[in-house]
């Protein structure tokens, strides 16, 4: 499944990206809809559609994702400001793209963590 997703084809080549960093176990590029002056998407290079997918040998790709994080929030110049790390998993979560991604933004005061739903009418 996950082989066919946007992520994928990007982090093989045959998607155009604003690639900021890439080794054997993670790829990091510019999100296409920046909701920050950093927000770059940092992916497993392995198809891990989403968190709640996540086997036990995953984990040295997701312990890369945070090294990828600290290390471009570093070269972006906003470690010392400080950023925000979200992953979005299914509808609830929000999750858009079915390779699992993390949201690395930054380079403005970011505000509370998330913005709650519009109250629901109470009937
Ligand atoms: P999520 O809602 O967590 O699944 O986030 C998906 C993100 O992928 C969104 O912020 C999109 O703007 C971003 N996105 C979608 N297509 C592309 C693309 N081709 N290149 C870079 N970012 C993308």
């Amino acid at each position: 499944m996950s082989e066919d997703t946007l992520f994928a084809k990007i982090i093989h080549g045959e998607l155009p990206a604003d690639i900021v960093f890439q080794d054997e176990l993670v790829t990091a590029f510019r999100d296409i809809n920046p909701v920050a002056p950093t927000h770059v998407l940092i992916v497993p290079n392995a198809a891990i559609p989403t968190v709640d997918d996540v086997q036990p040998e995953h984990e040295l790709a997701l312990g890369r994702l945070f090294s990828a994080a600290r290390q471009i929030a570093r070269d972006e110049g906003i470690a010392e400001s400080g950023y925000r790390l979200i992953i979005n998993c299914r509808d609830h979560g929000g999750q858009e793209v079915f390779h699992l991604h993390m949201h690395l933004l930054g380079g403005k005061p970011l505000g509370r963590m998330h913005n709650p739903p519009p109250p629901t009418a109470l009937v």
